[in-house]
C-alpha cells in the first residue's frame, strides 16, 4: 500500500508471533494444541507484587510520572545492580520502559544512522534484527557454532568488525539457543573490543536469573569494567519474575545515552505504567526466594525433554546452558515425506507439519537466522512438555 512508510515495510512480523497466532486459530476451531511458542514463564506474577500493584492504584499512583522512572523506582534498580551484578551505577544512568524491548528500542533508535552496523550473534532473538533495519542501520551477523554452544568467538568477532560498527548486541543467556558467556568468555571478547573503541557493547541479560548447572551469571561489565563509558546493559522483570504483560524492562549505561534514550520515548509512549513501576519495585526490592526455585523447575524439564528430544530419529539437542528454550536440529527430517505427500523442505516445513499434523506448536529456526532448527519452548508444565515429545515423536516415525 503507497500510503505505508519504507520503514514499515523492513519490519518482518515476528515468526513466533505469526506460530502462536496459528495455534491459537487452531485451537479456536477445536484441535487439541500444545504450545511450544511461547518466550513467557508459565509461572505467576508473585504474590506480594501484584499487592503493591493493588496499593499503588488505591494509593493515587494512577498518574503521570517522570518519563525513565520514578527515583524510587530508579534506586531499586541501581541497588539490583549494587546487590546482585556487583556493578555500581547512579540514578542518572538508569532508564526505565515498557519492558526490555522498549528499552532495546531507544537505544537502537538513539543511536544507529542509516548505514551503521550491528554485529549480531546468529542465531539471535529476532528483535534486534528488526529494530537495526527499522532505524536503516545494517545487521551484520555472525553464525554461530554448536560445539562452542552457540555463542562468538572472539575471532568470529574480529572478523565481524569494521569502522561501521556501532553495538555488538549480546544476549546470555541466549534466547533462543541458550548460549551463556563465561566470565573468561566474555574477557576475551572485551580484549578484542579493546582495539576497536568505536565499537558499543548492548549486553541483554534478560535471562540472567535462567541460568542451568550452578553457571555463575556473567556480564561484560564484570571483566571489563572500562567499558562502562560505552555499555548498555539490558534487563528486566519479564522472564525472572514471571511479569510479560507488566511491560516493565530496564538499561543501564552512560547518562548521556540514557538522556538521548528519553527523548525517544517521550514521543513514543511518554512513562511506563504507574502502575507497573510499583509492582516492578516491589519485585526488585521484596523477597527473591521463588527465582532460583523456578530456575531450578526449568532446569529439571530442561534435563527431561533433552534426551527424549535426542531419542527421536532426525532430531538432536545440546543441553541449554541457560533460558528457557531448546533449540533442536530437525536436519534429518529435512527432504523426507510427510504421510499427506509433501516434502520438507526448510525448518519452516518441519515446524508446519508438527504443528498442522501433531498440534505442536514451535517455531523454526530461520526465524532466529540460523537452519534447520526449531526453537521448543520450556515455559510449559513437565506433562505438557511429555505429551508433546510423544507427538513429535510419532509425527518422526510417519515420515517417509
Ligand atoms: N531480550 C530477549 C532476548 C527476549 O527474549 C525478550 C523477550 O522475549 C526481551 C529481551 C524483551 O522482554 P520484555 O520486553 O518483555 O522485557
Amino acid at each position: 500500500m503507497a500510503f505505508l512508510s519504507a520503514r514499515v515495510g523492513r519490519i518482518i512480523p515476528s515468526a513466533s508471533s505469526v506460530a502462536t497466532q496459528r495455534a491459537r486459530e487452531l485451537a479456536a476451531a477445536g484441535r487439541d494444541v500444545l504450545s511450544l511458542s511461547q518466550g513467557e514463564p508459565d509461572f505467576a506474577t508473585p504474590d506480594h507484587v501484584i499487592e503493591a500493584a493493588y496499593r499503588a492504584m488505591r494509593d493515587g499512583q494512577t498518574r503521570y510520572t517522570t518519563i525513565d522512572g520514578v527515583p524510587g523506582l530508579k534506586a531499586a534498580v541501581v541497588e539490583k545492580f549494587r546487590r546482585e551484578n556487583r556493578l555500581s551505577f547512579k540514578p542518572e544512568n538508569i532508564s526505565v520502559g515498557a519492558g526490555g524491548k522498549q528499552v532495546l528500542f531507544n537505544a537502537v533508535m538513539a543511536t544507529v544512522d542509516p548505514g551503521d552496523e550491528a554485529v549480531i550473534p546468529a542465531p539471535f532473538w529476532l528483535a534486534y534484527r528488526d529494530m537495526v533495519q527499522f532505524a536503516e542501520g545494517t545487521p551484520v551477523y555472525v553464525q554461530t557454532r554448536p560445539e562452542n554452544g552457540f555463542k562468538i568467538t572472539p575471532a568470529e568477532l574480529e572478523a565481524a568488525l569494521t569502522p561501521r560498527t556501532k553495538w555488538l548486541l549480546l544476549n546470555s543467556p541466549g534466547n533462543p539457543a541458550g548460549g551463556t558467556y563465561s566470565a573468561a568468555e566474555l574477557a576475551a571478547l572485551a580484549a578484542v573490543l579493546e582495539r576497536h573503541p568505536q565499537v558499543w557493547v548492548l549486553s541483554d541479560d534478560i535471562y540472567e536469573h535462567v541460568i542451568f548447572d550452578g553457571r555463575q551469571f556473567a556480564t561484560l561489565l564484570n571483566v571489563a569494567p572500562q567499558f562502562a563509558e560505552r555499555s548498555l546493559i539490558v534487563n528486566g522483570v519479564s522472564k525472572s519474575f514471571a511479569m510479560t504483560g507488566w511491560r516493565f524492562g530496564f538499561g543501564a549505561g552512560p547518562a548521556a545515552l540514557i538522556r538521548a534514550m528519553a527523548k525517544i520515548q517521550i514521543q513514543a509512549t511518554a512513562n511506563p505504567s504507574s502502575v507497573s513501576q510499583a509492582a516492578a519495585t516491589a519485585a526488585l526490592t521484596g523477597t527473591q526466594d521463588f527465582v532460583p526455585q523456578r530456575r531450578d523447575e526449568f532446569q529439571r524439564r530442561r534435563d527431561a525433554i533433552v534426551p527424549k528430544l535426542n531419542a527421536i530419529a532426525g532430531l538432536s539437542c545440546a543441553k541449554p546452558e541457560g533460558a528457557f528454550y531448546v533449540y533442536v536440529s530437525c536436519a534429518g527430517w529435512i527432504g523426507r515425506r510427510t504421510p499427506a505427500g509433501a516434502t520438507l523442505g526448510s525448518d519452516a516445513d518441519v515446524a508446519m507439519y508438527l504443528l498442522e499434523d501433531a498440534g505442536v506448536a514451535t517455531v523454526h529456526g530461520a526465524a532466529y537466522g540460523t537452519s534447520p532448527y526449531l526453537r521448543l519452548s520450556i515455559a510449559s508444565s513437565m506433562e505438557h512438555l511429555d505429551e508433546a515429545c510423544r507427538r513429535i515423536a510419532t509425527a518422526g516415525e510417519r515420515l517417509a
